[in-house]
């Protein structure tokens, strides 16, 4: 972070603003806006500083620049349109500790402006570092459209209610379920849509019938949301996830589960992390099946966070039967699973009119899976078909070899993807007779996906993501194919 947001309070501070023009007039309405205490300090004014001091809104010193003018200020603007002066100013200022921005100089400002969407008391700030000052602006005027116009009426009157509410909601848990949904009930609909006075009288009805009674009583009780994380690009969430995610008390995660997925989830809910580590004690099945039960039984609103789909070798259902056993409520939010991810962002159809009419989705390693559920490697190698091996790095030599004995010639495309959607993805593509040898030299690590089939070949020329770091990437591989 370049650079740190924070909201001042600048009512009755004094400002000060060197310059007398257009730009200051800019600068001199917003802080006014604030409430500040501002000094021009300027031979001359524009006409609308001119009203300004004629209305009595600011002080002016009608004088050049010196730095005694901002003896005493909490922050200065320099809004000269002569660098010298302008960074003169900023000079004087950083000696004196006193925050300066000079108008479109960042190199020369201590604080820079956001682009703001008004809706006072809330206010959403906008910035970019000074890097991209039109992208800025083309994201205030999305969340202008998206602010609906009374989101300030609701959140002052949510400022009234606070301390009442405090009163009689004693428990902060609960106090932050009444407000989810106040926010999210009939109340809120009434500010929103002008009907204000409506919800006025509903929220003394229901303070008259003692909050706390009427609402503790309403509280749900636990409740476990079975939430797919997709592959690892946070931008595959679906908004139900995101929303889960962000209501959430606790939430439940899984190695596959990528940081930049985890720093969506509420900032302050609990996390426990249940995936498997090396050197680190196991947690098992078992034992995360308790985990949900316990801890919806205390409550919490839990949200079970696993990589991909959680229906899609994820063991999701076996949480769920424990969960539905003792009579605990859940919900199954999808998620978008490696398959369709890795293919996406490898540019590898899984299906294609010319190639594959046939999708199968067949988990690669486990001993014990295997066994349960032996695979049907004839079918596999059938015609006209993509074929995905989830957890199929290990058992890689043995699908390739398998797949030839039942049929699939030797030349019969493939691919790995290693990182699928992530920052470091790579793919990996060959042949049956070729890829373990290219994986092994690529040394590809987990998580990494196996697709078998004619759409692979398309990769070559559908590949869009990450394409130069992987181009660079293969090249290497190709080296050491060379080398071996
Ligand atoms: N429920 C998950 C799958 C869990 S099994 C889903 O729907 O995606 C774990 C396997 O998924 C890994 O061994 C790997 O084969 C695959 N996988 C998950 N995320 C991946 C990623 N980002 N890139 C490549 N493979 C991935």
């Amino acid at each position: 972070m370049d650079y740190f947001p924070l909201f001042l309070r600048l009512a009755g501070q004094p400002v000060v603003v060197i310059g007398g023009g257009e730009v200051a007039a800019r600068k001199t309405l917003l802080l006014a806006r604030a409430g500040a205490a501002i000094t021009l300090v300027s031979p001359e004014l524009c006409a609308s500083l001119q009203e300004r001091l004629e209305r009595g809104e600011v002080r002016h010193i009608a004088e050049e620049f010196r730095p005694e003018h901002l003896e005493g200020a909490r922050l200065v603007i320099a809004a000269t349109d002569v660098e010298s002066v302008n960074a003169w100013v900023a000079r004087s200022a950083e000696a004196r500790n006193i925050w300066v921005n000079v108008v479109d100089d960042r190199d020369k400002s201590r604080f820079i402006m956001p682009a703001i969407v008004d809706r006072s008391p809330v206010i959403v700030a906008i910035g970019s570092s000074g890097d991209a000052p039109v992208l800025t602006r083309r994201l205030r005027e999305k969340f202008e459209a998206l602010l609906p116009a009374g989101l300030g009426k609701l959140a002052k009157l949510s400022g009234e209610l606070r301390s009442a509410v405090k009163d009689r909601v004693v428990n902060p848990d609960e106090r932050r379920r009444f407000w989810e949904r106040f926010f999210d009930g009939d109340i809120a609909s009434d500010v929103l849509a002008g009907r204000e006075q409506a919800a006025r009288d509903s929220i003394s009805q229901a303070i008259d019938a003692g909050l706390s009674e009427v609402d503790v009583a309403a509280m749900p009780v636990g409740e476990v949301a079975l939430v797919g994380a997709g592959p690892g690009d946070p931008g595959l969430l679906t908004l139900r996830a995101l929303r889960v995610m962000q209501n959430a008390d606790v939430v439940v995660y899984d190695r596959l589960v990528s940081d930049e997925v985890l720093e969506l989830v509420r900032r302050d809910a609990e996390r426990i992390y249940v995936g498997k580590e090396a050197g680190k004690p196991y947690v098992s099945q078992e034992e995360i099946n308790q985990l949900l039960v316990d801890l919806a039984l205390q409550g919490k609103r839990v949200c079970r966070l696993k990589g991909g789909d959680p229906f899609v070798f994820g063991r999701g259902g076996e949480e769920l039967e424990k969960l539905a056993e003792r009579g605990i409520r859940f919900e199954v939010v999808p998620g978008i699973s490696a398959a369709v991810g890795c293919a996406a962002y490898a540019g590898i159809p899984l299906t294609h009119r010319h190639y594959a009419q046939v999708l199968t989705f067949t988990t690669g390693h486990s001993k014990n899976e295997v066994a349960h559920a032996p695979v049907d490697w004839k079918a596999l190698a059938g015609p006209g078909q993509t074929a995905v091996f989830y957890m199929g790095l290990n058992g890689l030599p043995t699908i390739v070899e398998q797949l030839q004995v039942h049929g699939l010639p030797a030349d019969h495309p493939a691919a790995v993807i290693e990182q699928g959607t992530r920052p470091g993805q790579r793919v990996i593509s060959g042949t049956l007779a070729t890829l373990v040898q290219q994986v092994t030299a690529a040394q590809v690590k987990s998580p990494a996906l196996l697709i078998v089939g004619e759409v692979t070949r398309l990769h070559e020329q559908l590949r869009w993501f990450n394409t130069t770091a992987e181009q660079a990437h293969v090249d290497q591989i190709e080296i050491a194919g060379l080398h071996a």
